[in-house]
């Protein structure tokens, strides 16, 4: 804690000695403020520390922590992908900071890059119209299966249930749920597949959607997705594309191609924008033309006023809108990095970073020990740890210096270790990956269940870490 290495005239090298204790207390001036007092402070302590104390104490604590700028980070599903520093300079450049209230006329920039934006996002879906609202992949799920319904109440339809294959994302389940809808679990096929069969006997007049992602959790391609397809919009109902696996097939295939009527992009995962601790994100939503009257406002359109005249940009709300869901045009500067690697790869380079995923994973998993259950898997694969608990194979891979994969999901996958190397890692660095891996898998049980052994912490417990986290170093005094 920081508080506890301050002494008395540490702080005095750079700076005027504040006081005579260990720390010092500064007036911050709360009675002023137009906040109720209980949310307000009138002082503030800070503790006496030299500028290189206060430097190491932050570099310390940032080593402690492991990022994609620290080494792998082979997180199935999650896509963990470096995020070039070019995104970070444009998000960052003055004239990118507009207050969002400003008026349409004098923002034409903003808008003209969230314009370009959606219609990057359309030609690569594959779809007609996009919002950019939603600020997460969940929530562009939860956002498309609005449009969904209201599509189906428009046409005075009563549809109660949305189908999901039971190795899908825990958020599909709860998007489909918190829309109103009864969830219907799809079995896996034998292959790892969604089952045709099954399908067909599970679709019907009740259906509103089925929620896809294609290539699915272990990385396999739904061939059967034109039959799949074919058999939801005959019984009436919604093709959803879960967009977080599209760097499986960036630049390659479309979902709109497929038949899939909605999808959401998760711009974290596959354009490179930050990703982790909750946000900031963005999950923009892209419909077929049936549905894009439907979709959350405000959207941005081009206008023009008359021949020969530059085109300009407004917002503007869908006819039959599902209305708002995220503050004003969604997480602009997120959707800006976004917009600026689009814009920097173009087709070719988007092509190559979804040709780069499906290599490494492919070369990373011809490289390991451990057996893959099911395949050709595209740009994840999910080992299975066998006899082995496959948390505790991810806990020893911390030894060795890199990050574990994704344990113990897909469920159908006994001791499943998702892997999605990104194609942002060289082949020594999948090779690094690889050693880790077979270490793990030639160690005892005893070993792997005693590491991490060279990691500032253990075995922390990572259930009350959630549960009941102790954010103020007071809580360490029972105070
Ligand atoms: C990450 C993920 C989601 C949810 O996306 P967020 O942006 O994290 O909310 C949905 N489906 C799949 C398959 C995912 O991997």
């Amino acid at each position: 804690m920081i508080y506890d290495q301050a002494r008395y005239g540490r702080n005095g090298e750079y700076e005027p000695l504040l006081s005579e204790k260990d720390s010092t207390t500064v007036d911050v001036g709360g009675e002023d403020s137009a906040l109720p007092d209980g949310l307000t402070r009138d002082s503030l302590t800070l503790p006496a520390l030299s500028e290189p104390e206060l430097a190491r104490h932050y570099t310390r604590l940032s080593q402690m922590n492991w990022g994609v700028e620290s080494g792998p980070y082979p997180l199935g599903s999650c896509t963990m992908k470096y995020n070039p520093k070019f995104t970070e300079d444009v998000a960052a450049d003055t004239n990118a900071a507009v207050h969002p209230d400003r008026s349409e006329r004098s923002v034409q920039g903003t808008l003209e890059v969230l314009y370009g934006l959606q219609d990057y996002l359309a030609r690569i879906g594959g779809m007609d119209a996009v919002t950019l609202q939603p600020p997460a992949g969940a929530a562009g799920e939860f956002a498309g299966i609005l449009v969904a319904k209201a599509y189906h109440e428009a046409r005075g339809a009563d549809r109660t249930e949305v189908i999901i294959p039971s190795s899908a994302h825990g958020t599909n389940f709860a998007s489909a749920a918190m829309a109103g809808y009864d969830v219907v679990e799809l079995p896996s096929d034998e292959d790892g597949r969604v089952d045709l069969d099954a399908l067909r006997a599970a679709v019907g007049e009740d259906t509103a959607a089925l929620m896809l992602t294609n290539p699915n959790t272990v990385g396999l391609f739904e061939r059967d997705i034109v039959e799949i397809a074919e058999a939801v919009h005959d019984a009436g109902g919604l093709l959803y594309y879960d967009g977080a696996n599209l760097n499986a097939l960036l630049g390659r295939a479309r979902p709109g191609d497929m038949g899939f009527d909605i999808m959401h992009y998760n711009v974290h995962k596959t354009f490179a924008t930050p990703h982790g601790g909750g946000g900031p994100g963005a999950g923009p939503v892209g419909v077929v033309e049936e549905l894009a009257e439907f979709l959350p406002s405000p959207r941005v359109r081009e206008t023009t006023h008359g021949p020969g005249t530059e085109p300009e940009y407004e917002l503007f709300d869908p006819e039959r809108t599902v209305g708002k869901v995220h503050g004003f045009q969604g997480n602009w500067l997120v959707l800006v990095k976004a917009y600026a690697y689009i814009a920097r790869l173009g087709d070719e380079g988007l092509a190559d970073a979804s040709a780069k995923a499906v290599l490494n994973a492919n070369y990373l998993g011809s490289q390991i020990d451990y057996e893959i259950p099911y395949g050709p898997f595209h740009h994840e694969f999910a080992a299975t740890a066998g006899d082995q608990d496959a948390a505790d194979v991810a806990k020893r891979m911390l030894d060795y210096g890199v990050h574990p994969p994704t344990t113990k999901w897909p469920a159908f996958v006994p001791e499943a270790m998702l892997t999605e190397p990104t194609e942002i890692e060289n082949r020594e660095t999948l090779d690094d990956l690889a050693t880790a891996f077979n270490a793990a898998a030639a160690e005892d049980d005893e070993t792997l269940a005693n590491a991490p052994e060279r990691t500032t912490a253990r075995r922390i417990d990572q259930t009350s870490a959630a549960r009941n986290p102790r954010l103020s170093w007071h809580a360490l005094d029972g105070d």
